[in-house]
């Protein structure tokens, strides 16, 4: 499970560990685009939530989520942008005993808000595959184009500045009781790296901290 503010890459983190090392990204973040995208039920009802920054209510979320789920989890996962509240803690753990799988890892991506706030202007994503560039940072190779798939990248609406002030907030009021929970209870599997750093430096200190070797 991958953890970090909005702007912290803790999302292009995840994508490069899975691309090196087999993962399958759960990212609830592009669940919901994706469900906003199809314009069916679901994603008419959470449009608007995701527009705001703010968080899709639980039953929403966790329909969602554990549509995304089967049993028996033969892939390793790698979740990305769940749980965000203690409360999803616990659905997690309720999900877990189902299905019968084992958390191996947290990994804590710490970035000053300032930081990843400066970050999220420049972001672009891909409507086809959710992959995240940077126009600075991390740009695709044909400016405005996705690398994998080539489609043209677009702005995520909610990346205005009044809507990133929004979601660093929602942040900063959720994210501490969740770690601590994880750091008191799974010290042995908690893990934190220095996201102000570049995005190799990140991902080198993620692997070790992870032992993930190529
Ligand atoms: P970021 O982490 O940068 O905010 P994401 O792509 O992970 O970006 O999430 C985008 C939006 O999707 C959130 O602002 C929120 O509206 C919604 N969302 C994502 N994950 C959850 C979740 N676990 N619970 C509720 N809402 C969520």
């Amino acid at each position: 499970v991958i953890f970090g503010r909005p702007g912290s890459g803790k999302s292009s983190l995840a994508e490069r560990l899975g691309a090196d090392f087999g993962y399958r990204l759960v990212r609830t973040g592009e669940l919901l685009r994706d469900a906003v995208r199809r314009r069916d039920f679901l994603g008419q009802r959470v449009e608007a939530h995701v527009a705001k920054g703010d968080l899709v209510p639980d039953p929403l979320m966790f329909e969602l989520l554990e549509k995304s789920l089967t049993a028996p989890v033969a892939e390793k996962l790698l979740f990305d942008g769940f749980p965000r509240t203690i409360g999803q803690v616990h659905r997690l753990e309720t999900i877990q005993q189902h299905l019968r799988f084992e958390i191996d890892a947290y990994l804590d991506v710490a970035v000053e808000r300032d930081v990843a706030v400066a970050r999220m202007t420049g972001r672009r994503v891909c409507p086809q595959c959710g992959a995240t560039y940077h126009l600075v940072t991390h740009p695709p190779r044909v400016p405005e184009t996705c690398d994998i798939d080539g489609a043209p990248l677009e702005n995520r609406k909610d990346d205005r500045m009044e809507v990133v002030v929004f979601r660093e907030d929602l942040y900063d009021r959720n994210a501490p009781e969740m770690l601590r929970y994880y750091q008191e209870r799974h010290a042995e599997r908690y893990f934190e790296v220095d996201g102000n750093q570049a995005f190799e430096a990140v991902y080198d200190a993620a692997r070790t901290a992870l032992r993930l070797s190529s």
